[in-house]
């Protein structure tokens, strides 16, 4: 029986493990902490029985992509819930715009800008399932759908401040903004619309829902059906060699770049292992959950109803947080993301006492304390919200690294979003999971299609393990 060892269980490990067990490989999965489960795992974090997503919090590329459709997750206990509104983005004086799982309904809340909204992300919309498919693997090939992905791929080329102008008011302007800044990256830098277009388009087509119960769900339905599968799952293991594995005939390691280069030493050729100490991190996140009493009092309304906060201000300021996070420097006002999970799940809530998700955006290994900065951008949108936190949780860039060592810096997006890293992640390469020696692959959202808990990079890592074995 072939025999496989995945290092890590994040989304991406313990999809590829799943992949391989399904298979019929004999699989062992190693993880570092005393939780499975990475970027995905869900805790009381502040007052008892408050469900706080610790990382990933919403999943629009998750709900139906190959990885998903292959395997039944839904049947293991994972639950998809939206709230009414996808993302929402105040804006001073009350003002504000909202994305909904519909363009027509986003666009009628533009006014003016409605039309020119419908024009870039409607028929984007309608062809967003082949578009996806081409985008979730890796981008030396060619593509699937052509030409559905050379529309994509024009708006995704472009850098966020060029692709903006499209929108005349603030409230269009600073809506695309908002899901532009997910990229991390300056808005004037090609590319940096890319992750903006995709994340856009998915927000109308599948939403940006959240799991039943926390993010855990998700891959706590993936271990249900590893476990089905005979598969072996331990804790507590960190693996700081290859020598200390034996001889599995496939390595799969859902480790950052570097990391993965550490541990796997003079196995992998010198060209790749200085590829990979190479790879360019991104700037960094520091966390804050709260527990708030009736919720935010938010002054825009459809932002009471939203899943997803940007909370940037307008598409100047957001330019400029990005900006500088980008050169090391900490904006006074950053840009802070906001998750009220509860409105679609209220699982997660105690009566009227609710968990509110939120980090900023920061200098990659910055040392200093962001709540107060981003109290203050939430009370500006939400007069009397101080007032109404009963509890808080504070997680700085240093506690973000030690609790999971992909996070270098607090780089959530496990890789700078920067055009080259776009295309070649995370390295340039036909085969991006291979580490050139055989049977050793990385799986981690280093690897094509990069960031997010959607298990598409561990799925097309172990399905060129299993094609190698061929
Ligand atoms: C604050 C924050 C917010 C986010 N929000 C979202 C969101 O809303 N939606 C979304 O889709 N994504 C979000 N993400 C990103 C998402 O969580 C990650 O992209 C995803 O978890 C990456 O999965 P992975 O399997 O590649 O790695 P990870 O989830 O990072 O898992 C890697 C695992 O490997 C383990 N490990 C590391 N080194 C070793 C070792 N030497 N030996 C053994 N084990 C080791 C780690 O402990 C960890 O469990 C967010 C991330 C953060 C940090």
């Amino acid at each position: 029986m072939t025999s496989a060892t995945v290092v890590g269980s994040g989304p991406n490990g313990l999809a590829a493990a799943l992949t391989l067990a399904a298979a019929g490989v004999r699989v062992t999965v190693l993880e570092a902490a005393e939780r499975l489960g990475g970027g995905t795992r869900t805790s009381e974090q502040t007052l008892p029985g408050l469900l706080h997503d610790e990382c990933s919090a919403a999943h629009p590329l998750a709900v139906d992509n190959a990885f998903t459709r292959r395997f039944d997750l839904g049947a293991h206990g994972l639950t998809w819930k939206w709230a009414d509104v996808e993302y929402a983005h105040p804006l001073d004086g009350g003002r504000g715009a909202a994305a909904y799982r519909s363009v027509a309904r986003t666009a009628e809340g533009l006014g003016r800008d409605g039309k020119a909204w419908t024009a870039v992300y409607g028929k984007l919309e309608e062809r967003f399932g082949d578009i996806a498919e081409d985008f979730t693997l890796p981008m030396l090939r060619m593509p699937t759908h052509p030409i559905k992905m050379a529309r994509f791929g024009g708006y995704a080329a472009m850098p966020t401040a060029v692709m903006a102008r499209r929108w005349s008011t603030d409230e269009g302007r600073a809506l695309f903004a908002g899901v532009a800044a997910h990229a991390l990256r300056p808005f004037g830098t090609p590319m940096s619309a890319a992750i903006g277009i995709a994340l856009g388009t998915a927000a109308h087509r599948y939403g940006w829902p959240v799991a039943e119960g926390g993010s855990a769900a998700i891959t706590g339905a993936m271990i249900s059906m590893l476990r089905e599968h005979g598969a072996t799952l331990e804790t507590g293991v960190e693996v700081r060699s290859l020598d200390e594995l034996g001889n599995p005939d496939i390595t799969i390691l859902d480790l950052d770049p570097a990391g993965a280069a550490r541990i796997a030493g003079d196995r992998i050729p010198p060209r790749v292992a200085r590829a990979l100490r190479r790879y360019r991190r991104g700037p960094g996140t520091f966390k804050v959950e709260f527990a708030v009493q009736d919720g935010i009092p938010w002054t825009y309304e459809p932002t009471r109803r939203a899943g997803t906060v940007h909370v940037s201000g307008d598409l100047a300021e957001t330019a400029v947080a990005e900006r500088m996070v980008n050169r090391g420097r900490m904006p006074e006002r950053p840009f802070v993301l906001l998750c009220q999970q509860y409105l679609a799940d209220p699982t997660r809530s105690q009566g009227d006492v609710h968990p509110i998700y939120s980090y900023a955006h920061v200098p990659a290994g910055w040392t200093g304390d962001a709540t107060a900065a981003i109290e203050a951008q939430i009370e500006r949108f939400a007069p009397g919200f101080r007032d109404r936190i009963l509890a808080r949780n504070v997680r700085t860039v240093a506690q973000t690294e030690a609790y999971n060592a992909n996070f270098v810096g607090a780089d959530t997006i496990t890789g700078a979003n920067d055009a080259l890293q776009m295309v070649f992640r995370p390295r340039p390469a036909l085969n991006p999971y291979s580490l050139g020696a055989p049977g050793l692959f990385i799986c981690s959202a280093a690897t094509p299609p990069g960031a997010g808990a959607h298990g598409m990079c561990g799925f097309n890592a172990a399905t060129s393990a299993l094609r190698g074995l061929e």
